[in-house]
């Protein structure tokens, strides 16, 4: 049995995976993304300490439901994968006891190559963060070196592994056409991606940091609209190509 830190869990998501799901969000982040909307999940060491044993009996109550609407349990965080041997230890939890539940993440993709690895292979659906196309992004406006994350990527895109790429839209900081454009071409041409998400941050993160005795100040222009279209950044071949991929995704 593993003991790992969970600040959340979270019953009857939809937005995190096939179906329903109950989304277990562990606890801290080595990322500190400027808009980061879970800044609670951060900090290593806070949140609640539980047994994989635990967290698998939470999300097992709901376990016939689940089942019956084809959802399952996601990972998510603060990063996930900072706890590896926990993640996994979860999901080797649940699957014996229900194996028809399914098993996503939602990860930043920082992590070791053996890490990143050992969970992911053990996931019917990644949906992995591409916040940049470059190191220089990553750096300025996340504070890591970010090469073990284009790694990790270019591992995923060969592993045949089912994952979407999500984009967060941050208004003036990589939502020029030049910066989606480049995040396409990252993942594109994987027969294993199942579709591009451009997500708006979101705008009331600043709230959570008052709580927490923190100063929210993100560094660029709150009051711009982030351009968060992803047709915008393509050519039309790529447009055509990407609906499909989109298609075939709501089609599972
Ligand atoms: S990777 Fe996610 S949890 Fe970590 S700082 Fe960035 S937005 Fe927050």
């Amino acid at each position: 049995m593993l003991k790992g830190r969970v600040f959340e869990i979270r019953e009857f998501t939809l937005q995190d995976g096939p179906g329903p799901r109950t989304t277990v969000f562990l606890q801290g982040c080595p990322l500190r993304c400027t808009w980061c909307h879970n800044p609670e999940g951060q900090e290593f060491g806070a949140g609640r300490e539980m047994t994989d044993e635990e967290v698998a009996a939470e999300v097992l109550k709901n376990a016939d439901f689940l089942v019956m609407s084809k959802g399952g349990v996601t990972l998510s965080g603060g990063e996930p994968l900072a706890q590896a041997g926990f993640a996994a230890a979860i999901i080797d939890r649940i699957r014996a006891k229900e194996p028809r539940l399914t098993h996503a993440i939602e990860t930043s993709g920082f992590a070791s190559a053996e890490d990143y690895r050992t969970v992911v292979s053990r996931l019917d659906f990644v949906y992995q963060d591409v916040k940049f196309p470059d190191l220089d992004g990553y750096r300025r406006w996340t504070g890591v070196d970010a090469t073990p994350i284009f790694e990790n990527i270019k591992w995923l895109k060969k592993s045949g592994v089912p994952f979407a790429a999500r984009v967060p839209c941050i208004p003036g900081v990589n939502d020029s056409r030049e910066t989606k454009s480049a995040i396409v071409q990252l993942v594109d041409g994987a027969s294993n991606l199942r579709g591009i998400e451009f997500l708006p941050y979101n705008r009331l993160a600043g709230a959570k940091y008052a709580k927490l005795g923190r100063v929210y100040s993100p560094g660029f222009d709150e009051s711009l609209v982030p351009d968060c279209s992803s047709m915008a950044a393509l050519g039309d071949a790529e447009v055509s190509r990407l609906k499909a991929r989109e298609k075939s995704l709501a089609d599972r």
